[in-house]
C-alpha cells in the first residue's frame, strides 16, 4: 500500500524561527574543528569552570533518586534558594515564591506564554529574549542603549516608551551583569529605573543569572528596590558552572502567585519537573559554603584579568570596548579599526565570518543581539579555556596576587592567541 504524504504545516508562529545564534555558533564552530581547522571558540558562552566539587559530590549521592518531584520544585530546594537570595541581597523571600525550571530559558518561555504584554527589551541583549516574544506574536519594543553610556537603558528613555501608552501592560527584561555586553547596573541606577518602572505599572524580569560573576563581588538585584513588581531569574548555569545541568530558579513577588500558578500548569503539562538528583544537587549550591565562596572569588578573579587584558588589547588596535563589570562577554565595535576599512564589510554578520575565515576566530555579530547591522559589533565570549587547569593555577599562586600576562598565556591560551590573531588582523597587519 502506498503512503499518504503526511502533511506538516508549521504554525505561524515557527516558521521564520531559526536555531538560537549561540547555539548554532557552538555547531558551526565545532564542525570546523573536525575539519581540522583551528579554531578559537569566542562564540558560544558557556562557563569554563568546573562544577565545584562540593556540588558534583551532591549530585553522586543524590543519584539514586528517582521519584517526580513537585512541579514547582522540591521545598528543601525553594528554601535554600531563598536562603540564597536572604545571605546575598538582603531579600526577604519566601520560599512559595520560589519556582524551579530545566534552566532559566525554560521559565522565561513560560512567564512569555502565561502573560499577554508588551515585552520592553534593551539593545543590545541576549538573543532569546524576543525570538520568545515571537512565539506568542507579543509586540517587541527595542530600547536602543550605547556604548558611550556603557550600554546602559536610562530611566528617562524607560519613562518616554512607557508615557507613549501608559495603561499598557508591559514586560521589561533587563539583565545585568549583561550578556552581550558585560554592563551592569549601579544601585543608585536600579533605584531610579526601579521608580519608572513602579510608575507605570511594570513587570520585570531581572535576569541575573551572571551575579555570581559580577567581578566586584557586589551584585545588587533589582528586587531590592521594586520588590513587588520584579522576577529575579537565576539558575546553575553560569556561576556554578552547570549549564548542561538545567536547573534554572525564578523568585516571584508575592502579587504575582496567580501568574506563578498559572506557569506551575503549564509546568505540569509539559516538563512536569527537574530531574531529583540535580535537584538535590542544587541544594549544596544555594546553600553555599566557604569553598564556594573561594570558588566564585577565583572564577571571578580569572575572567576579570582576562577581560581587562582583552578589552586593552582591542583598544589599542582602534576598537571601542567598554570594560566588563561582571560575565564572559565583551560587546567590542570596529567601525574604528584599520581592518573595517579594507574588508569593507557593510554589516556585522559578515565582518565576523571575515574574521573566522581569516583568523579562526568565532564571534557573534552584533546584530544577532538586536544591534544594527550596519553598526560593527561583535560579541566574544572570552570562555576558551580549561577553566580547572586555571584554578589550579590560581592556588599555586601568591593568594591574592591578581592574575598577571604570564598567567593569562599560560592557563588561557587559546583566548589569549585568538585575541593575537584577531588584534593583528584588525591592524590590517
Ligand atoms: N539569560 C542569559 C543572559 C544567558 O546568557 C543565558 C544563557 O546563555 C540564559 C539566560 C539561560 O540560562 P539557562 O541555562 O538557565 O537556561
Amino acid at each position: 500500500m502506498c503512503a499518504a504524504r503526511i502533511d506538516c504545516r508549521l504554525s505561524p508562529a515557527v516558521r521564520t524561527l531559526k536555531p538560537s545564534a549561540t547555539l548554532a555558533i557552538n555547531e558551526h564552530t565545532a564542525r570546523l574543528a573536525a575539519q581540522g581547522r583551528e579554531v578559537f571558540r569566542l562564540g558560544f558562552g558557556q562557563s569554563p569552570f568546573p562544577v565545584p566539587e562540593q556540588v558534583i559530590a551532591a549530585l553522586r549521592h543524590h543519584a539514586p533518586e528517582k521519584a517526580y518531584l513537585p512541579v514547582l520544585g522540591l521545598p528543601q530546594l525553594r528554601e535554600a534558594v531563598a536562603g540564597y537570595y536572604r545571605r546575598t541581597e538582603g531579600l526577604d523571600i519566601s520560599p512559595a515564591r520560589v519556582m524551579i525550571g530545566p534552566g532559566s530559558k525554560e521559565l522565561m518561555f513560560l512567564l512569555q506564554m502565561a502573560c499577554e504584554f508588551e515585552v520592553l527589551i534593551p539593545a543590545p541583549s541576549w538573543v532569546s529574549y524576543a525570538p520568545q516574544a515571537g512565539l506568542f506574536t507579543r509586540n517587541v519594543r527595542w530600547l536602543t542603549t550605547d556604548l558611550d553610556n556603557g550600554w546602559r537603558m536610562t530611566p528617562a528613555q524607560l519613562s518616554r516608551v512607557c508615557s507613549e501608552d501608559p495603561g499598557r501592560p508591559r514586560l521589561l527584561i533587563l539583565n545585568h551583569p549583561g550578556n552581550p555586553t558585560g554592563a551592569t547596573y549601579r544601585p543608585e541606577q536600579l533605584e531610579a529605573l526601579a521608580d519608572v518602572a513602579a510608575q507605570f505599572g511594570l513587570l520585570v524580569l531581572s535576569d541575573e543569572i551572571y551575579s555570581g560573576m559580577d567581578f566586584a563581588g557586589a551584585h545588587t538585584s533589582l528586587a531590592q528596590y521594586y520588590p513587588d513588581g520584579t522576577i529575579v531569574s537565576n539558575g546553575l548555569s553560569k556561576w556554578c558552572g552547570a549549564g548542561g545541568w538545567r536547573l534554572g530558579a525564578f523568585v516571584m513577588p508575592e502579587p504575582l502567585d496567580g501568574l506563578r500558578d498559572a506557569m506551575a500548569a503549564i509546568a505540569s503539562e509539559t516538563f512536569s519537573a527537574v530531574a531529583a538528583p540535580i535537584q538535590y544537587a542544587a541544594i549544596t549550591a544555594f546553600t553555599g559554603s566557604d569553598g564556594i565562596e573561594r570558588y566564585l572569588a577565583d572564577c571571578r578573579r580569572i575572567l576579570c584579568a582576562l577581560s581587562r587584558h582583552v578589552a586593552q588589547q582591542l583598544r589599542a588596535v582602534g576598537a571601542e570596548v567598554c570594560d566588563a563589570a561582571g560575565g564572559f562577554y565583551l560587546f567590542p565595535r570596529f567601525a574604528g579599526t584599520p581592518a573595517a576599512t579594507t574588508a569593507a564589510a557593510k554589516d556585522s554578520a559578515t565582518f565576523c565570518d571575515r574574521i573566522l575565515n581569516d583568523t579562526g576566530v568565532a564571534m557573534l555579530p552584533g546584530s544577532d543581539f538586536g544591534q544594527p547591522a550596519g553598526d560593527l559589533t561583535a560579541r566574544m565570549a572570552l570562555v576558551d579555556f580549561d577553566g580547572t587547569s586555571a584554578l589550579l593555577g590560581l592556588t599555586q599562586g601568591a593568594a591574592d596576587a591578581e592574575p598577571d600576562v604570564a598567567f593569562l598565556r599560560r592557563y588561557c591560551t587559546a583566548v589569549m592567541t585568538g585575541i593575537d590573531r584577531l588584534c593583528t588582523w584588525l591592524a590590517g597587519e
